[in-house]
């Protein structure tokens, strides 16, 4: 079997890499590096979990030993579709470059530009940014990609979801053609994304590794079945559910992630939990960064037992086995089943994870099935969702199922899916909304200058919230102009 040592990596680099403990190169380093080192481009068919970063990381190290960095001029280039993907390639950075001098900068929505621009001012190796960010700071004229040898861009399949492929494409304009190598990674190759490697990658050494759909045969799945016949009842009846679940998996359940669809939902269920006594915090998008760090940091370390996470918020997230995970919405990607369930059951140890679903999300879990080949079992309701405690005196209970329901916390999002007719139907988010999560795609330039968030978010997560109607602002009343008409 091969290891570290037989690849073709700088001493410095492999010193750093056994101090990580590691010995053993993942299937993805084995055959990506050695090409990745020699200069070639790569594209790389691979999952988190797989050690792909190490796969990108370590020929960079190595290959930047020649050579300096000039004022702002970056080396190389790591492109990621999150921020807290960038940040952990930038952790692994540090952690394989302890024996080299190599600088990097990372630039990531939510840090100050100055600080940023200080580091690129004074020139770096290895730049790491979210591609929003990234062409905010060439725009501004303080960056120049002339110097780029080497490009990286990791998770193409979730910068697609994200809308970041017109950035990508012109990120890619902006290099000196001819003149730089591509380690490109992405877990699956949809049509635009082989599109994207055809036009700038040049003659890659292909390397695909297993899917992470194998895991799943170490974990112990179910899915429960709720009536939901009214979407306003869902909701709730969900929440009930997923406390019931909580509560009958017990001391078992030690952490756990939760997965909602879409962000607002995030927010209301961290927030119902937390309610009822459980201990539980929202990660997403939306979140500033020092609030997200905490609260990460405090998953990790075991300070907090329940994390309630969408799936662009928790991509690319190194967080140590959970011993459960709760789909709180069934994914609409069924491959965001298996990257979520891959969260649990890591490394030999048992996990479970467990999936609500309403009968309307029939087909979603029919193609979930097709993709891990096998049926999920169908478990039952646990008895009696109990309440940790109960609501306090003037605290909300949980919404009553058969009354209608104003709550601005639980209203589905406005715009789109017109063709219903009113009603809910009227308020249910586009498909493509529910990936908008993260970070948002660069608009063109003039637009994006100097221009909060604020106007691209659904209604109801603007700031500009209606006075004087507390929580109960009848939705037409939030929508635009132009989302009347559209709608
Ligand atoms: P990644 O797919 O890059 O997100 O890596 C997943 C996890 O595997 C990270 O926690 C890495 O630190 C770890 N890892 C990477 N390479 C190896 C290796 N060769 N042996 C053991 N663990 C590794």
């Amino acid at each position: 079997m091969t290891q570290f040592t037989d690849l073709p990596l700088d001493p410095r680099v492999l010193q750093a890499v056994a101090e990580a403990g590691y010995t053993t190169p993942t299937p993805i380093q084995m055959q990506a590096i050695p090409p990745a080192v020699e200069g070639r481009d790569v594209l790389g068919i691979a999952q988190t979990g797989t050690g792909k970063t190490a796969s990108f990381v370590l020929p960079m190290i190595t290959r930047l030993q020649r050579g300096r960095a000039r004022a702002r001029m970056p080396r190389s280039l790591v492109l990621c579709p999150t921020r807290e993907l960038a940040a952990q390639v930038a952790e692994n950075f540090d952690k394989y470059a302890a024996h080299v001098k190599l600088s990097k900068a990372l630039l990531i929505g939510g840090v100050s530009f100055k600080d940023q621009d200080a580091l690129i001012d004074r020139g770096v190796d290895v730049l790491i940014a979210t591609p929003g960010r990234l062409l905010d700071h060439f725009e501004r004229g303080k960056l120049l990609l002339t110097g780029i040898e080497i490009m990286v861009v990791d998770e193409a399949d979730r910068m697609l979801d994200m809308g970041f492929i017109p950035d990508i494409e012109r990120i890619f304009g902006l290099l000196r053609p001819g003149s730089f190598q591509t380690l490109f990674f992405s877990a699956t190759m949809a049509k635009e994304i082989e599109r994207l490697t055809k036009a700038f990658l040049r003659d890659p050494v292909k390397v695909e590794v297993a899917r992470r759909a194998t895991a799943a045969e170490t974990i112990e799945q179910g899915l429960v079945m709720i009536e939901g016949s009214r979407r306003e009842a869902e909701a709730g009846e969900k929440r009930a559910v997923l406390r019931a679940l909580i509560d009958a998996e017990g001391e078992a359940c030690t952490n756990a992630i939760v997965f909602c669809n879409r962000k607002v939902d995030v927010d209301v269920v961290a927030k119902s939990l937390r309610k009822h006594g459980y201990d539980a915090e929202p990660i997403h998008g939306d979140l500033d960064q020092s609030q997200r760090t905490r609260t990460l940091d405090a998953f990790r370390e075991g300070r907090l037992r329940l994390l309630v996470a969408s799936d662009v918020a928790a991509r690319g997230l190194d967080i140590p086995a959970v011993s459960h995970v709760f789909n709180f919405d069934v994914p609409t990607h069924s491959e965001d089943y298996v990257h979520r369930i891959g969260r649990t059951g890591r490394a030999g140890r048992s996990g479970k994870a467990l999936t609500i679903a309403a009968p309307r999300d029939d087909k979603l879990v029919a193609a979930i099935e097709a993709l891990i080949g096998r049926e999920i079992p169908r478990v039952p309701v646990p008895a009696s969702p109990a309440s940790r405690r109960p609501a306090a005196e003037g605290e909300r209970r949980e919404p009553r199922q058969d009354r209608p329901r104003t709550r601005r916390d639980e209203r589905p999002a406005a715009r789109g899916g017109a063709a219903e007719g009113p009603g809910p139907q009227l308020l249910a988010p586009r498909p493509e909304e529910r990936r908008q999560d993260e970070e948002t795609p660069a608009a063109p330039s003039p637009r994006r200058a100097g221009r909060g968030d604020d106007r691209r978010r659904r209604p109801e997560e603007r700031e500009d919230r209606v006075v004087g109607m507390g929580d109960d602002v009848p939705a037409f009343i939030r929508m635009s102009f132009e989302e009347r008409l559209a709608g």
